[in-house]
């Protein structure tokens, strides 16, 4: 039988190390081998992100990338738009202290070009996830506006206001977001909430393991390992279990350690230790056709949005 456990692997695209220019060939070749590693752990389902930041303003947003974007759309990974502004920046009037991700005018510029640039290569942005968990009710606002319905920016827990993340006692599952405080749901029927989708988290602490990067307490390949990253899961199963309650959760892989067995050979250990748990891989807009469902079946206020 189905256990109500369902897990969207959010897929980091950054270019990294940012220092050092790598060349689309490279690019390519990392994204192909994780494109690989999911079509035969997650049979393709995932949250891939397009990355745009000052230095690559519109880089992935054109060939080749446009390519490779539609193949993981056939796969059934869902493409999201991944603002690093201070990363691949940072963008212009930013103080020390401060982050581009409050400057609203800014971001809604950035956010109608990314939508733009896709649409036209018929390509749907269907959520979104800002750098080091950035993510404002302005940012929220916008994205409505230009019709993207969900978000994936939540780390419960991290409280980080030098980078516009304010998740302390958010949700630990899905939800949809009061669009006043995103780290409430909102607590009556709204159709046109953004619909969240929290990191898997082990709710004992908000770690970190370098400054503004989440560590072991979440599922990060990168900046975690594979013990602690099955602890994590094992703590969400235990919740679905328990509570008999659905658990909609995300992780994050990053492109750039693609090629390097250790990375690789940890991945596909969480990947595989998440299956044999009875979960299910998703995209973000399967996770919400799910939610919807699931909410209509139990009478609770939220029902589908279209
Ligand atoms: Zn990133």
């Amino acid at each position: 039988m189905d256990r109500p456990l369902y897990l969207v692997v959010n897929v980091d695209s950054d270019p990294d190390p940012v220092s050092e220019f790598q060349d689309d060939a490279v690019i390519l070749a990392k994204y192909r081998r994780m494109q690989e590693i999911l079509a035969a752990h997650t049979g393709g389902a995932a949250a891939w992100t397009v990355l745009t930041g000052p230095m690559y303003r519109r880089r992935f947003y054109e060939e080749p990338f446009i390519g490779f974007w539609r193949d993981v759309v056939e796969d059934g990974a869902d493409l999201v738009l991944h603002p690093e502004e201070d990363l691949y920046g940072p963008g212009p009037g930013t103080a020390p202290d401060s982050t581009t991700y409050y400057h609203t005018d800014h971001m809604r510029g950035v956010i109608q070009d990314c939508v733009e640039a896709m649409t036209s290569a018929g390509l749907p942005l269907h959520a979104y996830r800002g750098g080091y968990h950035g993510f404002t009710p302005e940012i929220g606002a916008i994205l409505k506006d230009v019709g993207i319905s969900i978000e994936l920016s939540c780390a419960p827990g991290i409280v980080w206001p030098q980078k516009a993340a304010n998740w302390n006692g958010a949700p630990l599952s899905a939800y949809y977001m009061d669009p006043e405080q995103p780290a409430r749901h909102s607590g009556h029927a709204d159709n046109g909430a953004l619909f969240e989708i929290p990191w898997a988290w082990d709710a004992k602490a908000p770690g970190q393991s370098r400054p503004f990067v989440v560590g072991e307490n979440y599922i990060i390949n990168e900046f975690s390992n594979l013990t602690a990253m099955k602890l994590v899961w094992d703590a969400v199963a235990e919740r679905a279990a328990t509570a008999d309650a659905l658990q909609i959760v995300s992780m994050v892989c990053h492109t750039y350690t693609m090629g390097r067995e250790e990375f690789e050979t940890r991945l596909q250990g969480i990947l595989e230790h998440v299956r044999e748990s009875g979960a299910r891989f998703v995209s973000p807009m399967q996770a919400k056709a799910i939610f919807d469902d699931h909410a209509a079946e139990q009478g609770a206020p939220f029902r589908r949005a279209n």
